[in-house]
């Protein structure tokens, strides 16, 4: 692969992370946003290895080891994001916020690329972003900078506690943060009918669905 740091030293690959100056990548891809407010808009989605949350229904535990994947340096990271047409990028994880975002804001900015980023809010907000999408996780207790960063929170529904969760959090976010509920994948058809009768009770909310599962695209 032509994007990949040229050694296979570890050591030096956590340096070059350290010094912000590269990124250990699990995939990367262009396609359309399945869910949230960006719904439907194309997208290349830069995937960050690497998180420290653990969420137990997390469907990309794949990501979770950062040292289990490649190393690239940032100007090879948006090198690739601009063979694309699209100039909106998505930078996800794993959990993004593992790492300063700043060096990568800054490249993807430079070369004309909107910056959005979905996160957990589990580690302290670095880079710079036109769009914070905040969805929570009950397995780590969000950094309190990501209220004031989030302009969207989007709260995955596993179960019907999950609705008193949801609003803990519509507190703690800016008054014109969007707000969106998201049925957990494998519990859709549980808990859809409940977060439809919810919105229509609470209509500040809106449902995302993670409509690229639906239509089975990455
Ligand atoms: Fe998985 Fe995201 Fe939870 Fe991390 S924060 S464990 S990547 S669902």
């Amino acid at each position: 692969n032509r994007m990949k740091v040229e050694n296979n030293n570890k050591e030096e690959e956590k340096k070059m992370i350290e010094r912000g100056e590269a990124l250990p990548i699990m995939e990367s891809f262009y396609t359309l946003q399945g869910e949230g407010f960006y719904q439907g808009h194309a997208a290349y989605f830069i995937r960050l290895g690497g998180c420290d949350v653990e969420c137990f229904w997390c469907d990309v535990k794949e990501s979770w080891d950062a040292l289990a994947h490649p190393v690239y340096q940032i100007g090879q990271i948006v090198e690739d994001a601009m063979s694309h047409n699209g100039r909106l990028a998505i930078v996800t994880g794993g959990e993004p916020l593992m790492y300063d975002c700043g060096p990568l804001t800054k490249a993807l900015k430079d070369n004309g690329f909107q910056t959005n980023i979905e996160t957990s809010g589990a580690h302290p907000v670095t880079g710079e972003w036109d769009w914070v999408c905040f969805s929570p996780k009950k397995f780590k207790k969000p950094h309190e900078s990501i209220y004031a960063a989030a302009n969207e929170l989007k709260v995955v529904i596993y179960n019907r506690n999950d609705f008193k969760w949801a609003e803990q959090y519509a507190e703690l976010v800016n008054d014109d943060c969007m707000l969106y509920m998201q049925p957990e994948w494998s519990k859709s058809d549980e808990m859809s009918p409940l977060i439809i009768s919810y919105i229509q009770e609470n209509p500040k909310w809106r449902l995302s669905l993670q409509t690229h599962k639906f239509l089975n695209i990455p």
